[in-house]
């Protein structure tokens, strides 16, 4: 009793706020996003880091009991996190969690994806059938995305629906801000041709008029090949490339022996929020692969 009373006492001494929502989200972007939507009213926790390819991850114990704990399930959509969120969902036995009640949201549903092929073909290992699913890097999509998360914010927590919308309003706000900020910053570099590793970074290119010329990956999920880099020098000298750009959690090796034989310089930049110290938040990271791709092009 004396302990229940100790407790009560110094959470009220503290002003400690009381999350009115448990939120998982699949990854650290969403996470960020959630956070600045949900404020005090929120508590989140991504399941991949920032470090982690969010296509393979391990479905562990930890995460299970996480997502049984939660009123709200946030996760990309178009097959990202198909190997592995389907099994924790179905560990975690929660009803309000399962695909089409509120508590389970798909972002993709906000959003019309790029990248879609008309034969994608999984049995080569295509791990992106549906189109490309790595859409938070786009400073539009991801206001329909914020649009998305505080409607359901709101849906589930009524008493503090003004809240979500307030808080949406400042996040929209301080993203038209930024995207002029980076605009400007990357408008000498518009049609810049670049070669990619996996397709984590093709909305950021295509926003800001980069030309993508190729990948490392001979397919999305599949790792280089010799064979595959000597085309890509060829191709990286023929249309006179200047950027490599990998994701920070991948072999960096592929990308040097490109950027020896060409004239283009490899970045190795983080993928998601949470990939560096730099970037703790949605706008740090942003702010970070915008500052990346200037610094290697100047
Ligand atoms: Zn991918």
């Amino acid at each position: 009793m004396l302990t229940k009373i100790l407790i009560l006492i110094s959470s009220f001494s503290l002003g400690t706020a009381i999350a009115n929502l448990r939120v998982v989200t699949t990854t650290e972007d969403l996470r960020s996003v959630t956070q600045s939507l949900g404020g005090e009213f929120v508590e989140v926790s991504s399941i991949a880091k920032g470090t982690q390819d969010p296509h393979f991850v391990e479905a562990k114990p930890s995460y299970l009991v996480a997502v049984s704990r939660a009123d709200l399930l946030i996760s990309i959509g178009l097959e990202l996190e198909s190997g592995w969120l389907p099994l924790l969902i179905r560990g975690a036995r929660q009803p309000k969690l399962m695909p089409g009640e509120p508590g389970c949201l798909s972002v993709s549903e906000a959003i019309t994806p790029i990248d879609v092929r008309v034969q994608a073909d999984r049995s080569q290992g295509d791990v992106h059938p549906l189109g490309n699913p790595h859409f938070m890097a786009d400073p539009d999509r991801v206001i329909s995305v914020a649009e998305l998360i505080s409607s359901r914010l709101s849906q589930l927590d009524p008493p503090h629906a003004k809240d979500y919308s307030n808080n949406l309003s400042s996040f929209k706000k301080q993203q038209v801000e930024k995207i002029a900020h980076w605009k400007k910053k990357l408008a000498p570099y518009h049609g810049t041709k670049v070669i990619g590793y996996h397709m984590s970074f093709n909305y950021l290119f295509k926003y800001f008029g980069f030309e993508i010329v190729g990948f490392l990956e001979r397919k999305p999920g599949i790792q280089p090949t010799a064979q595959h880099i000597l085309s890509l020098i060829k191709l990286a000298q023929d249309q006179k490339v200047r950027l490599i750009a990998v994701e920070n959690f991948f072999d960096p090796k592929p990308g040097e022996t490109l950027a020896e034989k060409t004239k283009a310089k490899l970045v190795l930049m983080p993928a998601y929020v949470g990939g560096d110290e730099k970037s703790k938040t949605y706008h740090e990271w942003m702010d970070h692969l915008v500052d990346d791709l200037e610094k290697g092009l100047k």
